[in-house]
């Protein structure tokens, strides 16, 4: 079913040259304002497709894995994890920059260094399946540029995109585990971010377009990743004209999605543009728009903020969670910072259904958001002591 776009294509294209120079700085994300009018146009013409269960983290189950490097150190399920917020890749780096070469130092680093992936969903969940010594990691990858995910004509995926170096890391690095990344997607922003490259153009059929936007949804739910909403275009909220707008281009944003996943997809995380916020901050989190139809974000992401609480922590807010932008450097020094010091880096027990945590934590537990598991308090990690080498505190060991 074709959607009815309600504001005018110009000032779409417009809001969204003026966004996104300010979010990734040109480059790939440069825009024309006919291709954003194309694009706004013909979005959301798929109707929705295949059944499935679509929720579960798909893959195989992380029970029949090896382990992988794990630490020593106990568990500390109050501790803090990572969100981490990727953009686009390229050269040179910056804050919305990464090389593909950095990309994939990042996945072994974080590996070695007894690091796993896990979605949004999971984590709102509280499913953080992961073996024991292990840390949870977000990957949220902002704007659905080509760069990040494309199939060559052939129909193959190209190895040079983030997907690509990360199915192949997997392979190689089969403890990684399943899915754990979070596509933020702009249905209707222009080339080359409206669902990673597919923008209609005259060479392209739109069957052949949305055959493969369907492809790449498919891949990405099938493979227990996660798909979030980050609005239509990438529009400002703080911008909106009304809170009505907001709540459209967020609504719309979610449907035009939507008309590629499963039926029974529920989009749970939306990531705020740029970490703006409408003015009336509700609207992020829930709205109505067309005629009473209600979206519901339980996740809400900013942009920064660095390493964020969890589910069983009493400062744990779904609807404002802090984001760590991998810019140059950034992920490599708070890699050293936890190693040097852990005790604010979550460890998991090995168990979901048990929250372990060392006294020092104790005041942070919120017993409410339990649910049926148990709590229980386990002795510490020794302190670091004064000027150990950082590599000295956290030993990753070998599978
Ligand atoms: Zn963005």
């Amino acid at each position: 079913m074709r959607m009815e776009m309600e504001w005018s294509r110009k000032a779409a294209a417009a809001a969204l040259l003026a966004v996104l120079a300010a979010c990734g700085g040109g480059g790939d994300a440069a825009v024309s304002e006919s291709a954003a009018g194309d694009s706004a146009g013909a979005v959301a013409t798929g109707d929705s497709a295949a059944a499935g269960g679509p929720q579960a983290s798909a893959g195989q189950p992380r029970s029949n894995l090896p382990a992988g490097p794990t630490t020593d150190l106990p568990p500390n399920e109050l501790g803090r994890i990572m969100v981490l917020e990727y953009h686009r890749t390229g050269s040179p780096e910056g804050e919305f920059v990464r090389t593909l070469d950095n990309f994939r130092k990042d996945l072994k680093a974080l590996h070695d260094a007894g690091y796993r992936p896990v979605t949004m969903r999971q984590v709102l969940e509280g499913n953080i399946d992961i073996p024991r010594g292990t840390t949870p990691v977000v990957f949220t990858m902002d704007d659905a540029t080509r760069g990040q995910f494309y199939y060559r004509p052939d129909g193959s995926m190209d190895p040079n995109t983030m997907m690509g170096s990360w199915v192949s890391f997997k392979e190689q690095n089969p403890s990684w585990g399943p899915g754990g990344m979070v596509w933020c997607i702009l249905p209707a922003a222009a080339h080359p971010s409206n669902f990673f490259g597919e923008t209609a153009d005259r060479e392209t059929q739109r069957e052949q377009r949305e055959a493969t936007i369907r492809k790449k949804m498919e891949f990405i739910v099938q493979n227990g990743h996660e798909v979030c909403n980050h609005t239509l275009y990438h529009a400002r909220l703080d911008r909106a004209s009304n809170a009505q707008q907001a709540m459209d281009w967020i609504g719309i944003g979610e449907d035009s999605i939507k008309a590629y996943l499963p039926a029974d997809y529920d989009i749970v995380t939306f990531a705020l543009p740029l970490g703006m916020w409408p003015d009336q901050k509700s609207a992020a989190w829930q709205g109505t728009y067309r005629d009473g139809k209600r979206y519901e974000n339980k996740v809400v992401l900013e942009v920064s903020g660095g390493p964020s609480v969890t589910p069983w922590d009493t400062r744990w807010d779904p609807h404002s969670v802090d984001r760590f932008i991998v810019a140059p450097g950034a992920l490599e020094a708070q890699l050293r910072r936890w190693e040097a010091d852990p005790t604010h880096r979550y460890i998991s027990d090995g168990d979901p259904q048990t929250i372990s945590y060392p006294a020092s934590q104790a005041q942070y537990l919120n017993r409410s958001a339990l649910g049926g598991r148990t709590a229980r308090e386990v002795p510490a990690a020794a302190a670091p002591a004064a000027g150990a080498a950082p590599a000295a505190a956290a030993p990753a060991k070998a599978p």
